[in-house]
């Protein structure tokens, strides 16, 4: 079953760990994200070894493709993925409300069209219940209306108001799923927590009555979502500093979509204790890779007779065997490893850099940490 414990805090950042039925996350954590059941270039022991206690998978393309009624057959996402360790799975909604011209919203859910082959589907808050429950991820999240910035304050006040009542269904319908004997067969992990959402835009008063109201109903944790959307960053520090200390000290709190490396640090400072984001996935495919020194673009002619390691700095398989040179050869070349080492660097930068941030909080030393953290990883590597 799903328990937080808070060890420490440092200022406002905190130092915990929770328990589900897969083992122990330690916080604050970076999710790595696996869209397909996999994340994109990388193998599970390589993961693992990067130290990835949790990874994130999405429901909308779980559902669709192989399909989720599939994987409770099969045991659930754990077994059929053959990844042992906590998975937390979205709602669908971002993807659902990101497919623009394809969806239609109601109070009873969202009608789209799949991306894949543009039959219908419907997605409720019951439906992304039972969904997630077939999955059996550790931590489920519920359905919530991600809303498109900018907006005005009524939309944003009317979309939050309808994620709270959706935020309301979830919880009944999971509450059922619970109590039902025997266990529904549905349910492919009987200790899934399940995770609330703080909406209402850029509005610090509309998200304090979405945090008052998330928590009314009462979840195993907290997330702050629709940020990171193209809003101004010292407005987003702002709202993820309002909102989290609105949110209760004793559970964990997830900010959703976020970030870049700085967005870490600062999120930390802010009280935030989850993270995921695809850019270190997506940016590795590119060829843009994070180091202790800044970011370095490999396509660069700088690096064409660089041997050099990417991150001098860094322990991975990536910097200890290859140099720059060699990993723009592979980008240029369009070879398979190319996105493969470069992702396993960035995944094992973006998890050292958390390992960083808990034992800094752990020595009481956050502040000092933070400064110098955002010194050396918010300039590009070849001014060094
Ligand atoms: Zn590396």
């Amino acid at each position: 079953m799903f328990r937080f414990s808070l060890h420490k805090t440092d200022g406002s950042a905190r130092l915990g760990e929770f328990e589900t039925p897969h083992g122990v996350v330690r916080t604050p954590a970076f999710m790595p994200v696996g869209t397909q059941g996999t994340v994109k270039g990388m193998l599970f022991k390589d993961l693992e070894e990067a130290g990835a206690e949790l990874v994130l998978g999405n429901t909308y393309h779980l559902h669709l493709r192989p399909g989720d009624e599939l994987i409770g057959r099969l045991g659930g996402l754990h077994r059929f993925a053959g990844w042992d360790r906590p998975i937390l799975t979205d709602s669908g909604g971002y993807q659902v409300f990101s497919l623009a011209e394809r969806r239609r919203i109601t109070e009873e859910g969202a009608e789209f069209q799949s991306h894949i082959d543009g039959s219908r589907h419907h997605l409720t808050p019951e439906g992304a219940v039972d969904i997630q429950a077939r999955l059996g991820s550790d931590v489920a999240m519920v359905l919530d209306e991600c809303l498109a910035y900018p907006a005005t304050r009524e939309e944003a006040a009317e979309s939050m108001r309808r994620s709270v009542r959706w935020a309301a269904r979830c919880r009944s319908r999971i509450e059922v799923l619970r109590s039902s004997s025997p266990p529904e067969r549905v349910v492919s992990n009987a200790g899934q927590a399940q995770f609330g959402i703080v909406q209402g835009g850029v509005f610090s008063d509309l998200r304090c009555e979405s945090a008052d109201a998330t928590q009314a109903i009462g979840f195993e944790g907290y997330a702050i979502g629709g940020l990171s959307v193209g809003e101004p960053i010292d407005l987003m520090y702002d709202i993820v500093s309002e909102t989290a200390r609105r949110l209760p000290v004793a559970q964990p709190r997830y900010l959703m979509g976020a970030g870049t490396p700085e967005d870490l640090v600062e999120c930390v400072a802010r009280g935030i204790d989850m993270f995921d984001c695809v850019l270190p996935t997506r940016n590795a495919r590119n060829g843009q890779l994070f180091t202790s020194q800044g970011r370095l673009n490999i396509r660069n002619a700088r690096y064409a007779e660089d041997a050099g390691p990417p991150d001098p700095a860094c322990r991975c398989y990536t910097c200890r065997r290859h140099s720059r040179a060699y990993l723009r050869h592979l980008h240029l070349s369009g070879e398979m490893t190319a996105g493969a080492l470069n992702t396993l660097h960035n995944l094992t930068f973006y998890l050292d850099s958390m390992k960083r941030i808990r034992d800094a909080i752990a020595f009481g030393t956050f502040d000092t940490f933070r400064q110098e953290f955002l010194r050396s990883v918010s300039r590009p590597a070849h001014d060094s």
